[in-house]
């Protein structure tokens, strides 16, 4: 299938682990094996690792700088009124004294920089994290990293949606299909990331912690007011799958498929190479692979259904 705009994807889960990344790289891997133009952007920035499912590596690295204030001290005069306006309590003002900033809480707003009467902050910045473009076998990549000891993972994924922005901006049929990874979870991060997509893919398990955490990320997806099916990978696991897809049913949860337990799917874990790659030498009558093959299928019908729709 050859897409005339491009169709965003977005393949996220409320809890980890439950596969998406997995989803995430054969879906793009299958896009591209239709003869698509397909652009993955790994927005699960403290632990990237879909280059790793692609036996990919990390290239084209550059900083993501961040705000921070700095307190010219022959400037101040001591005033506190940056302190006394900066909401999250990242500067820490005593009487007569220089305010500290405390960079753990800073938001990066600029208005203490903004505000001060004296101008004596100046606008420095610290790298908290990198992105990284790149190509592995037909597929583009972004992926975004944080610096560990750093809790500014939406800044990163910010980046990583501006950088995106910018690559479209003079060339909106650059790619036919892009696939968005999202870290684990229903914050903001994972948020900016499902708000971009046309179409979003919750990937759950079936166990009490998977359905929960589904629940949560739907309630998310539902807010933002998007489109959504949901995978089941492990749907084999100790015998719970028609019990766990049936109350997704009564819940009005559709669904897009689901993946049995497979060793296939472990190999090629291992080896980095996705299973629905060419190379792979997956067994084409293989759970895994039949699964897949049958989720695409379902996608594809979906996003025809959808396009449909909007052209009606
Ligand atoms: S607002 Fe400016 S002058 Fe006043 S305490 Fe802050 S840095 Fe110093
Ligand atoms: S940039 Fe914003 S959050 Fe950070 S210290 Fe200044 S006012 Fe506070």
């Amino acid at each position: 299938m050859n897409t005339k705009k491009s169709k965003i994807i977005c393949v996220t889960g409320g809890k980890g682990g439950t596969g998406k990344t997995l989803c995430a790289v054969n879906l793009a891997v299958m896009f591209k094996n239709e003869g698509n133009k397909v652009l993955l952007i790994d927005g699960d920035v403290e632990n990237p690792n879909t280059y790793l499912l692609l036996n990919g590596s990390l290239e084209k690295k550059k900083d993501v700088p961040f705000f921070k204030p700095k307190i010219i001290e022959s400037k101040c005069s001591k005033c506190g009124l940056c302190a006394q306006n900066c909401a999250p309590h990242a500067l820490l003002h005593i009487t007569d004294s220089f305010p500290i900033p405390i960079l753990a809480l800073c938001s990066g707003c600029q208005l203490c920089y903004k505000i001060c009467p004296e101008e004596a902050i100046e606008a420095d910045s610290k790298v908290i994290g990198w992105t990284y473009s790149t190509k592995v076998n037909g597929i583009s990549l972004l992926i975004g990293e944080l610096k560990p000891t750093e809790a500014r993972s939406a800044a990163i994924v910010e980046t990583l949606l501006g950088d995106f922005d910018e690559i479209i901006k003079d060339d909106p049929d650059r790619f036919d299909v892009v696939i968005l990874d999202t870290s684990p979870g229903a914050h903001c991060d994972v948020e900016a990331l499902i708000n971009k997509a046309d179409l979003v893919i919750p990937v759950t398990e079936p166990t009490r912690f998977g359905k929960l955490d589904l629940i949560r990320i739907i309630e998310l997806i539902e807010l933002l007011n998007k489109d959504h099916r949901v995978i089941v990978n492990r749907s084999s696991l100790l015998g719970f799958r028609d019990e766990f897809i049936k109350e997704l049913k009564e819940k009005n949860i559709m669904i897009l498929g689901d993946i049995p337990l497979d060793d296939d799917i472990v190999h090629s874990y291992c080896i980095g190479v996705p299973l629905m790659d060419g190379n792979s030498k997956t067994d084409k009558n293989g759970k895994g692979y039949k699964a897949f093959k049958r989720i695409f299928e379902n996608l594809i019908e979906w996003m025809e259904t959808k396009e449909q729709g909007e052209r009606s």
